[in-house]
């Protein structure tokens, strides 16, 4: 495998994963930097990409290189990889060596989303939604970005690209309400799948989340079930 154009501001790889992209056996690509504070996060140490610890790029080109025979795809994740300005060149890479990708988004770079939807590079989608629109700037810990996102949202339900949108359920910051309000947004919008991620109070942003009890997964179930009533919904990370 070629890979030799760039030198993308990698943070981590995990070169084989099951989990990451369901179906696949990915590796995973952690790009350095992202433009939120969501008080949740659990990679706070990518979140500065001044100060997060960056791989060298050979290093993962040669890991990939190893595993490429058992790999079906990579998931490029964060961070926030639309707000990485090597973002394009890794795809570029990437395709080039004929592995399929997976893009983790937070969706407020309408315009990067748009541009990969139009040269169809990226094989799944899986964007946040971080909370019901009018507690956005609360879930994701910067103001003025719920608009961005919904653009993302209809770029994405509307393309023909394979994809899911995400919340991670956080005691606090998404109520029921709040996740069944996202469910119907998502379908009238035409989305094809929610998914409801249990939060794990551990290494998060704001130190004060990890006393936070999650909800019992019981409670996700039934949220679940309430949002499948728009589209099709499951929950992550429940055990
Ligand atoms: S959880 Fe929020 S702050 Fe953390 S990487 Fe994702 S979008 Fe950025």
């Amino acid at each position: 495998m070629a890979l030799t154009t760039t030198q993308p501001k990698v943070a981590g790889l995990i070169p084989v994963s099951m989990i990451d992209w369901e179906g696949k056996v990915s590796a995973i690509i952690f790009l350095a930097g992202c433009n939120l504070r969501c008080p949740y996060c659990h990679n706070p140490e990518l979140i500065n990409p001044k100060t997060a610890d960056c791989v060298p790029w050979d290093r993962i080109k040669g890991q990939l290189d190893k595993k490429k025979r058992w790999l079906d795809g990579i998931v490029i994740t964060g961070g926030e990889p639309t707000a990485n300005k090597d973002l394009e060149g890794l795809i570029a890479e990437l395709r080039s060596a004929d592995f399929k990708i997976k893009l983790d988004t937070n969706g407020t770079k309408p315009n990067v989303i748009e541009d990969l939807v139009k040269k169809n590079v990226i094989d799944y989608f899986a964007v946040d939604v971080k909370s019901a629109f009018h507690k956005y700037d609360k879930a994701c810990g910067i103001v003025g970005q719920s608009e961005q996102v919904k653009e993302s949202i209809d770029l994405i339900a509307n393309s023909k690209i394979d994809h899911e949108f995400r919340t991670t359920v956080v005691p606090g910051y998404t109520a029921s309400e709040d996740i069944v309000e996202v469910a119907k947004y998502l379908a009238d919008r035409g989305a094809s799948r929610y998914v409801l991620q249990q939060f794990l109070p551990k290494e998060v942003l704001e130190k004060n989340l990890e006393s936070v009890q999650p909800y019992p997964a019981t409670l996700l179930t039934q949220i679940a079930e309430e949002c499948s009533k728009f589209l099709p919904t499951k929950t992550r990370g429940c055990g």
